[in-house]
Formats: structure tokens, C-alpha cells, sequence
């Protein structure tokens, strides 16, 4: 079958009202949760063979992450469904207004290699919940879980209306030139332009899910080491491999040198003396990545870590202090475990920074301080903000997320998902009478007149 094939049974699919009836949603998501459930160790055993993830972080991350986002969706599905009324001005009494969520049509998910289940399958839930037909296209780049993907997703979901197509840039560009209902990416920006172009023939809406640098700004009024284990979880987890990984940390020379010892104790209570010997620490997904973050890794001065192994495509966890603004490992997204410390002489030097930069997917601040928290919530843009904890704002289902400017536009997540993967439709209903309108028919009359600079007035 072709891909234009398999998109055109995909809508004759959604034509037919198949994915339409909250019961047929709500079967959709519960199918998707027992495959999650009883394929777990399929899951598991392909994120090990493409990251090195640890089973229990797969079930952290990926596998329970997507459980959770099924349960809170499934539970509110109903509610979120409802209309909702919304009031109407005066002069168009009497009369009723209400939104509408109609499902989108037939939508493309596009996912990345980096947490391949996660972000083919969250996007997925959201989806199916609006109501809609889904082709699914995961990163080639996981390919034990892209396999597992497209040998799992057929024997749990109905086939008639959510498809898996596996392959890379030539197939990628083949699905991008069909016509969809929504596109839905999540990747690089460079990728992103691609898809925004393709979507824009058909005018078609696109989520782009995007990355960049997420700074860490830590001042001397926190505790220091307590900061510096939840900076090294954020930004080490899968390997750095994170699009919410803390990407570089802004800090006073003082601070930076207690952080930088602190980082090292807390390396050593994740991931022992050595790393390399570790179940827990994954590895760089492939050689072309690897060669990338070496050569990031000759910048400052290295207090842990610096050591590689290409043939493990193992990089140790790393922290740079004292690194110029101007390094290599400073100028795009690092995605990998290489955590650069820049010195910063306060907390205007740190905003400036930010802000010279690109809008980050996230910033995270350890600060303890009210007015620098306020600071730099409102000095700055990013697409989210964590107080005290890098990455977990994911894994709160009311948050929308998603970024702004170069890191994204769109969100999900929850009800953002339903709202994303929706048409919000506009319906006012009006009894023929009392007919009211004809207050503003023509012929138009002085006395019409007067009524209308009046009406003008209380819609405005
Ligand atoms: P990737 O290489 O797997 O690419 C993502 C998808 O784009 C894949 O399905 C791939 O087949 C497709 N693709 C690649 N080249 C293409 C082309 N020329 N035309 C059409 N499609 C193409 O993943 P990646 O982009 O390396 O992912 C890493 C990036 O994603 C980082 O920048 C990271 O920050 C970002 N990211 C963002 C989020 C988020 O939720 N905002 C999550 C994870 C990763």
C-alpha cells in the first residue's frame, strides 16, 4: 500500500464518523493503556537497545508518563466534551452561545528518537481523545522502538483509524506532501521550518514542539547541593538527551565553584565513581551525535567527567566551569551530558544573557529570593518555568506543554491536547421569536439610527 493510499483509507475512515462516539474514543485510549501495560517489557527492551534508558526510567519517562496522561484524560474526557455556554451581549437577546470541540480531521505525529515512546504516544492520547484519525510516524533514528511501534500499535488500536509508517527523511517528506487536518512535530527547528513549510500549501494548523538552550540561573541563597542534585538529574537523565534538560547554568563565580563541587557529589551519588559501569546512565543514540558532543567537550576547565568511549558512544556526565560566552558548546542546544557553567557578575548579567539568546523551551531558577524569582518570570520568555526543579513541569497534566519563538509554538498535554487536536466551533442558536432583529433591518430610520449608535456602544 502507499502512503497516499494509507492516508486516504486513514479519512475515509474519519468520513465515516468511526472516530467520532466518546465510547469509541474512550475504547481507543483504554486499548492503548493495556498495550502499554502488558507490552511494557517490549517497550522497555527497545528503549534499552536504542538509549541504554534503564527499564525503570523507561517506566518513569515513557511507558508510565503516557499511562498517566491516558488516566487524567480518560477521567475528565467527558467534561471537557461538554459545550460551553458563554454569554451574549444584550442587544442579540435573547439568545444562547456556546464552543463547541469538534474533532480536526486526520492528523500526522511526527516524534524524535530521544524519548521515542513518550513523544509519539502523549501526543497520541490527545489526539484520539478529540476525536480524530491518526497516522503516526516515529523517529528512525529509536529503531527497536519504532519497530516495536509498528508491530504493537495494529494489534491494540483500531487499524481503520490510527496507522504507523516507519521510515526516514524520504518517507517524512512523502506524508508531509498529503493533505492533513493537523500536523503535530516535535524535533529540531531546522526540521520544524520543513514541516511549517509543507503544512502552509493546505493551510494546514502544525504544533511545533521544538528545543534550544534552557538555561539554570542559581544564586547563593539556596542550598547549594540540594540545587545541585536536582540539576544533575534534570540534565543527565537519558544522557542529556532532554529537550527540558538544563542546558548551561548562569551563576557568580563564588556560586559556580561551590556548584561545580556540589554537581560532582551529586554525579557520584547517581551514577558512582564511574559511570561507564552504570545500569542507570544511558548512552549517545548514535555516532553522528556522539562525534558533535565531543567536540564540545574542550571548553573551560573540566571538573568531572570529559572521558568518551566511541565505540559505546559513552560520554560521562561533564561539568565546564569558567567557560567563554563565546564557546562552541555556548553558540546551540547541547543535548547531551555536557553542563557548562558561565559566570555571570549578578543577576542583570544572567537576564542579559537569557534574553541575547533564542526564547528556551524552559529556564529554570534556584533562587530562594521572591523579587529574583519575579525577576526573571517577567524579564524573561521561555516556554516554561521551574522554581526549583528542572524538567518535572512536564509531568503536571494542567500545564500546557510546549514553547514560544524559536522553541516551539503550540502546547499539549491534558486538556491543552483536546483543545490542540480540536476545531472549537462557534454556535449561537436564536428563536425565530420574539424577533428582535428587526430593530436593525432596513429601511433605515432616524429612530433606527439612534438604537444603532446605542447598540455600538454596549457591544463594544
Ligand atoms: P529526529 O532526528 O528523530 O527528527 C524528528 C523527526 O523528524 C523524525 O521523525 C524524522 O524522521 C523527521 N525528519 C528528520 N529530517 C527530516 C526532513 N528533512 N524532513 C522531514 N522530516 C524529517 O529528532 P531530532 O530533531 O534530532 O530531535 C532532537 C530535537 O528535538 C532537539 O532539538 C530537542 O530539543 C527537540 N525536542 C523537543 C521536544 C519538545 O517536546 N519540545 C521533545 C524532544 C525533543
Amino acid at each position: 500500500m502507499t502512503l497516499a493510499q494509507t492516508v486516504e483509507d486513514l479519512r475515509r475512515s474519519y468520513d465515516s464518523g468511526l472516530t467520532k462516539p466518546l465510547s469509541w474514543r474512550l475504547a481507543q485510549l483504554a486499548a492503548l493503556r493495556r498495550m502499554l501495560v502488558e507490552r511494557a517489557p517490549d517497550f522497555e527492551d527497545a528503549l534499552l537497545a536504542d538509549l541504554a534508558k534503564n527499564p525503570t526510567e523507561s517506566q518513569i519517562a515513557e511507558i508510565g508518563f503516557v499511562v498517566g496522561e491516558i488516566d487524567h484524560t480518560a477521567k475528565h474526557l467527558r467534561r471537557w466534551l461538554r459545550p460551553r455556554r458563554v454569554s451574549v451581549p444584550g442587544a442579540l437577546m435573547p439568545a444562547r452561545a456556546s464552543v463547541v470541540r469538534e474533532p480536526l480531521g486526520v492528523v500526522l505525529v511526527i516524534a524524535p528518537w530521544n524519548y521515542p515512546v513518550q513523544l509519539l504516544l502523549a501526543p497520541l492520547v490527545g489526539a484520539l481523545a478529540a476525536g480524530n484519525a491518526v497516522l503516526l510516524k516515529p523517529s528512525e533514528l529509536a529503531p527497536a522502538t519504532s519497530a516495536a511501534m509498528a508491530r504493537l500499535v495494529p494489534q491494540y488500536l483500531d487499524p481503520r483509524a490510527v496507522s504507523v509508517v516507519e521510515g526516514g527523511v524520504a518517507e517524512t517528506t512523502e506524508l508531509l506532501a498529503q493533505r492533513w487536518d493537523h500536523i503535530f512535530y516535535t524535533g529540531n527547528g531546522r526540521v520544524g521550518r520543513i514541516v511549517a513549510a509543507a503544512a502552509v500549501q493546505n493551510l494546514t494548523p502544525v504544533t511545533l514542539e521544538l528545543g534550544g538552550k534552557s538555561p539554570v540561573y542559581v544564586d547563593d541563597t539556596v542550598d547549594i547541593a540540594a540545587a545541585a542534585e536536582r540539576i544533575a538529574w534534570g540534565k543527565f537523565m537519558n544522557a542529556g538527551q532532554t529537550c527540558v534538560a538544563p542546558d548551561y547554568v548562569l551563576a557568580t563565580a563564588a556560586v559556580s565553584r561551590r556548584l561545580a563541587e556540589a554537581l560532582e557529589s551529586a554525579l557520584g551519588a547517581l551514577y558512582g565513581a564511574d559511570p561507564a559501569t552504570s545500569p542507570d546512565y544511558g548512552r549517545i543514540v548514535d555516532a553522528r551525535q556522539f562525534e558533535r558532543l565531543a567536540g564540545l567537550l574542550d571548553a573551560g576547565t573540566t571538573v568531572v567527567g570529559g572521558v568518551t568511549d566511541p565505540a559505546s558512544r559513552y560520554i560521562a556526565p561533564t561539568v565546564l566551569t569558567d567557560v567563554p560566552r563565546d564557546a562552541a558548546v555556548m553558540q546551540e542546544e547541547i543535548f547531551g551530558p555536557v553542563l557548562p557553567i558561565v559566570t555571570v557578575a549578578g543577576l542583570d548579567d544572567a537576564i542579559s544573557v537569557i534574553k541575547a539568546g533564542d526564547k528556551p523551551l524552559a529556564l529554570y531558577v534556584f533562587s530562594a529570593s521572591a523579587a529574583v524569582r519575579k525577576r526573571i518570570l517577567t524579564e524573561t520568555s521561555s516556554g516554561a518555568v521551574g522554581f526549583g526543579v528542572p524538567a518535572a513541569h512536564l509531568a503536571v497534566a494542567g500545564l500546557p506543554f510546549g514553547g514560544v519563538g524559536e522553541s516551539g509554538s503550540g502546547s499539549y498535554h491534558g486538556e491543552n491536547s483536546l483543545r490542540t487536536f480540536s476545531h472549537e466551533k462557534a454556535v449561537l442558536t436564536k428563536s425565530l421569536k420574539p424577533d428582535t432583529m428587526k430593530l436593525i433591518y432596513p429601511p433605515y430610520t432616524d429612530a433606527k439610527d439612534r438604537f444603532a449608535r446605542g447598540l455600538l456602544r454596549k457591544l463594544g
